[in-house]
């Protein structure tokens, strides 16, 4: 059996079945895998292999139906949606400010505030604090996104196809935010992508999901920063692609 007391192990599946309720089939079966502290482990796998489930479970906002998991409690976990999720009603800055004070209610709006700016610039978007959702780009919506979910310091931060909706240029400032964000904050990053060459860009690790459960897992060495145009990630990418379409 895997163990979170093992080992640097922070997340542990054993045996993981999820059935939702009125489906006959099942969303996911004997998944286990573990995740060590610090790592940045990316989801792979066809549209409805299961990928969300797994965060899911992970965040606690889901239950599975067979099998044991072992993760940090769900308030040290924070995720990211694909559009971001920001209040429409709130800037930039009174996004994040308000985690803060969900978190701590003690914590004054002027100290919220001026944390949130922090973590805004950890994003390189402090100069868009008093925007709102409206009057930002995609992509500068979703490093809201993220830099909020960072506000409150989690030991796993969880995003679910975060750069799916943006245009290439911006996804690749977003790669190189968030593997920068990862090397500041040491944060275990668990990140789901229906793109093999994102996760080849990305990850530590690569856990290609299909059908409901765990086809293969990769460790990557390419050095950082990866480029799309070097040998060892192409042929990475080749071999992934002949597991993802086999
Ligand atoms: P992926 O993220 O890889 O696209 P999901 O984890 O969202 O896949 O879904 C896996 C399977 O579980 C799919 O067949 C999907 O239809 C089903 N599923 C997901 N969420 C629910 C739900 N809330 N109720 C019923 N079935 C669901
Ligand atoms: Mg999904």
């Amino acid at each position: 059996m895997l163990n979170a007391s093992d080992s640097n192990n922070l997340i542990v599946f054993n045996g993981i079945g999820k059935t939702y309720p009125h489906e006959h089939t099942s969303a996911l079966h004997d998944i286990s895998f573990s995740v060590e502290k610090g790592t940045l482990t990316c989801f792979i796998g066809p549209s409805g292999s299961g990928k969300s489930t797994v965060l899911k479970l992970i965040a606690g906002l889901e239950k599975p139906t067979i099998g044991s998991i072992q993760a940090p409690p769900p308030k040290n976990i924070s995720m990211v949606f694909q559009s971001g999720a920001l209040f429409p009603w709130l800037t930039a800055v009174d996004n994040v400010a308000l985690v803060l004070q969900v978190r701590d209610a003690r914590l004054s709006k002027t100290i919220a505030r001026k944390k949130a700016q922090e973590f805004l610039a950890l994003v390189r978007l402090q100069e868009y604090a008093e925007k709102y959702p409206a009057d930002l780009s995609g992509g500068q919506r979703q490093r809201v996104g993220i830099a909020r979910a960072l506000a409150v310091t989690p030991d796993v931060l969880l995003l679910d196809e975060p750069f799916s909706a943006l245009d290439p240029k911006t996804t690749a400032e977003l790669h190189d935010d968030l593997l920068r964000l990862w090397k500041q904050t040491g944060t275990t990053i668990l990140a789901v992508s229906h793109l093999i060459e994102e996760a080849v860009a990305l990850a530590s690790s690569i856990i290609l999901i299909k059908e409901g459960t765990i086809a293969q897992r990769y460790t990557l060495h390419i050095p950082y920063p990866r480029r799309e145009q070097e040998t060892a990630f192409i042929q990475e990418v080749h071999h992934i692609r002949r597991d993802f379409f086999a």
